[in-house]
């Protein structure tokens, strides 16, 4: 891949760490606060219970998107970036233009999906 179009991708995933990296913090600042008010009434809990699960389902989802995203500039840094973890091709570059920290090129995460594939974590 051209160094220029590396850089481009560099710079997405730069950018997207950071906001996930955000995003994962302020969940973390939320449950704190939640979890010390102890003053409400219960629709106030039950309101901030069914937030609080809202929030860590999309903190997990986040947690896991800002750790392909770590993965993804790890192999650029290797020079390993746009490559197939499975089976080792080129990731077509417009899934890499849509999800810039995919790991499989679409074949392969088609059978991930699927669950075929037998390297996945
Ligand atoms: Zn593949």
């Amino acid at each position: 891949m051209e160094k220029k179009r590396l850089k481009q991708f560099q710079e997405r995933l730069t950018a997207k760490r950071h906001a996930l990296a955000g995003v994962v913090i302020s969940t973390e600042d939320y449950e704190r606060e939640a979890g010390a008010d102890t003053s409400q009434d219960p629709a106030d809990i039950a309101s901030n219970a069914y937030t609080k699960d809202l929030l860590f389902s999309q903190s997990v989802n986040e947690r896991t998107i800002l750790k392909l995203v770590e993965e993804a500039l790890q192999r650029l840094d290797g020079g390993e970036y746009g490559i197939c973890a499975n089976c080792e091709e080129p990731i077509q570059d417009k899934r890499l233009e849509a999800v810039p920290w995919a790991r499989h090129c679409i074949t392969c995460q088609d059978l991930q999906e699927r669950g075929l594939l037998e390297d996945d974590e």
